[in-house]
């Protein structure tokens, strides 16, 4: 039952038992009334009948002093009290007006019929005296028979007195008990009353306000504590403690309010230092592969719970080639043409399945039941040019729908994109620094980088390793005869011839102005010899052309020096270019070994 019900119904009741012990109350002061009314007509009765009395035994007492004295006083007296005597009911009307019921009328007639039967003697006897018979009017007056009638008319009063007395005590005692009754009743009542009233302002303040306060109290002290799991109680009390609760309820909000906006903001600190920190280790990826690493660790904390691929455009033949992936995606093929992306197309973030109805990609795999997967594709743009896709979908069979901020996708994709094209750049730098723009053959930077490798490699295995050192012959003369531009054609020629002539795992290299270096990394020193004399007859027998016209014969003196047969690691091109400086020295146009040996054209 709802408290303002229970406090009405007792509001109600102590109205009620109010009224009720007001209303016994005034019973009660009736009784009362009663008590007394009758005590009074007790009274009254009382008074009447012994006024009676005397008016009966007012004549015998006259008569008799009138015969004792013989004063006339008296006698005129008892005339004038004879004379003034009225009818028997007259005479009973102050009783009968006092209340005396029918009966005890009767009996009292009866007995004044019997006090006036003894006006006869008493005129008699007044009559003998004032003939002066003293004795028989003594006699009469005081005789026997006299005093006998006399008695009975007493004993008839007392015994009306006694029935009067009988009735009104009863009245009396009945009107008493009735008056104490309901006095006691409606004592009672005012008890209950009160007791009720006490009981209904204890649980009312207990419960309205006891009760309340202690909650509010364990609810500030806890909220104090930052405990914010506890609930303001909210009653709908409309008092001083409601307000109280209301203002509490209000500062725990703002208080959870204050708390999720500084999570959100931690989190997004969190996640902002997670891509600064990606972002940073991209920025120190010396290759592909480091940043794919670097992309597939700290992708997965990034965007938890989706599952993702990098593709990288391979422009030699315009695909999208997965280079990396994690959490196993697989609604998306690893290769594929950039138009089979709406992403790539647009150069902007793709998802078929978000909040919004949208076309899905070509390259994604649907499953058996055709549904299309809640995936997202991110471009890498940079400058306008597309370098690659970031490929999201959620992790596991569940496939649930993806919850992450656009904002950190698009700083994502930045990041990533940035640090794509930063290695394209950087690799396109380091290519250009490291390659000869002429001949397109590695330079000499690269070689000396190359070399030492090399060589430790060879040690290491314990393999053979080969050092061609080619310089063309009398290539001043070219210049002078066709020009510098010819010359160049010249290097270009023998450049191409050498990369030609190069196995997969050789290195060929423009050691500087018309000088060429072959690296053999596994042939030794015979085999060698032979693969020099070999690419000495190949660009012996090149015909070079330049502007329409013959550039001549071109030759070329080669020094071959081999490890370990001929030198150390760190002599490997200094034997070979003296081995070179032999063979200029002895005709050109032919091929000296570091040993000694020698092959002539
Ligand atoms: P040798 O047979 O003794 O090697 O005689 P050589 O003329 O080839 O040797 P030398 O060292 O006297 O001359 C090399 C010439 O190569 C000098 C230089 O002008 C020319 N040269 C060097 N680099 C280039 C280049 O990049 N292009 C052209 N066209 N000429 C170059
Ligand atoms: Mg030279
Ligand atoms: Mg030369």
């Amino acid at each position: 039952m709802r408290l303002a019900t229970i406090t009405n119904w007792a509001y109600g009741t102590t109205v009620a038992l109010t009224i009720i012990s007001g209303t016994t109350m005034l019973l009660a002061s009736n009784a009362q009334e009663h008590e007394r009314a009758a005590e009074a007509q007790r009274y009254r009765l009382d008074q009447a009948t012994h006024n009676l009395g005397l008016d009966m035994f007012a004549l015998t007492g006259q008569a008799r002093q009138y015969v004792i004295t013989g004063d006339t006083t008296h006698l005129a007296a008892y005339n004038r009290t004879a004379k003034a005597l009225k009818p028997v009911e007259d005479r009973l009307r102050h009783v009968n007006d006092a209340g005396a019921g029918a009966d005890e009328l009767n009996a009292l007639k009866e007995a004044v019929r019997w006090a006036d039967s003894l006006h006869d003697e008493q005129r008699a006897a007044l009559a003998a005296r004032q003939q002066g018979d003293d004795e028989r009017a003594r006699q009469i007056m005081f005789g026997a028979e006299y005093e006998r009638q006399l008695d009975r008319v007493q004993a008839m009063i007392e015994r009306f007195q006694y029935r009067l007395d009988q009735r009104t005590g009863a009245e009396v005692k009945q009107a008493a008990t009735i008056a104490s009754l309901w006095k006691t009743v409606s004592e009672v009542l005012l008890a209950i009353t009160g007791l009720l009233f006490l009981c209904v302002l204890y649980f009312v303040f207990k419960r309205r306000v006891l009760h309340p306060v202690v909650r509010l109290s364990d609810v500030v002290t806890r909220l104090a504590a930052e405990d914010y799991t506890v609930e303001a109680p909210d009653e709908g009390q409309i008092d001083e403690i409601g307000d109280m609760a209301q203002a509490i309820g209000l500062f725990r909000e703002n208080a959870i309010e204050r708390q999720r906006l500084e999570a959100e903001r931690d989190a997004d600190r969190a996640m902002r230092d997670l891509l600064s920190r990606m972002t940073q280790r991209m920025q120190g990826c010396d290759s592909l592969l480091d940043l794919t690493e670097v992309v597939q660790r700290f992708v997965p904390e990034i965007i938890p719970g989706l599952a993702g691929r990098l593709y990288l455009l391979d422009d030699s033949r315009n695909a999208m080639m997965e280079t990396c992936q994690w959490l196993s995606p697989s609604h998306s093929r690893s290769e594929f043409s950039p138009l089979a992306c709406w992403a790539l197309r647009r150069g902007l973030p793709h998802r078929p399945a978000g909040k919004a109805v949208d076309v899905p990609c070509d390259h994604l795999v649907t499953g058996d039941d055709d549904k299309i997967i809640d995936s997202i594709c991110l471009p890498l743009t940079v400058h306008q040019e597309t370098l690659g896709l970031i490929y999201l979908e959620p992790a596991g069979a569940a496939g649930e729908a993806i919850e992450v901020s656009e904002v950190y996708l698009n700083m994502l994709s930045e990041n990533i994109g940035l640090a794509v094209s930063n290695m394209r750049l950087r690799d396109a730098l380091r290519e250009m620094a490291m390659a000869d723009s002429l001949t397109g053959l590695a330079n000499r930077r690269k070689m000396e980088a190359d070399l030492a490798l090399q060589i430790a490699e060879a040690e290491r295995q314990n393999l053979p390793i080969s050092c061609l050192m080619i310089d063309v012959d009398h290539f001043k003369h070219f210049n002078d005869r066709f020009g510098h531009d010819a010359g160049d054609a010249v290097l270009r020629e023998l450049g191409r011839t050498l990369s030609n002539s190069a196995r997969q795992q050789d290195m060929a290299f423009r050691y500087g102005g018309e000088e060429f270096l072959l690296l053999i990394p596994g042939m030794g020193a015979d085999r060698a010899l032979l693969r020099a004399e070999e690419i000495r007859e190949r660009i012996a027998d090149l015909d070079i052309r330049y502007g329409g016209e013959t550039l001549g014969p071109v030759t070329v003196s080669i020094g071959v020096a081999s490890l370990p047969v001929h030198c150390d690691g760190d002599h490997l091109v200094k034997t070979a270019d003296d081995a070179l400086l032999r063979a200029k020295s002895r005709g050109r146009n032919r091929v000296e070994s570091a040993g000694g040996r020698k092959s002539a054209a």
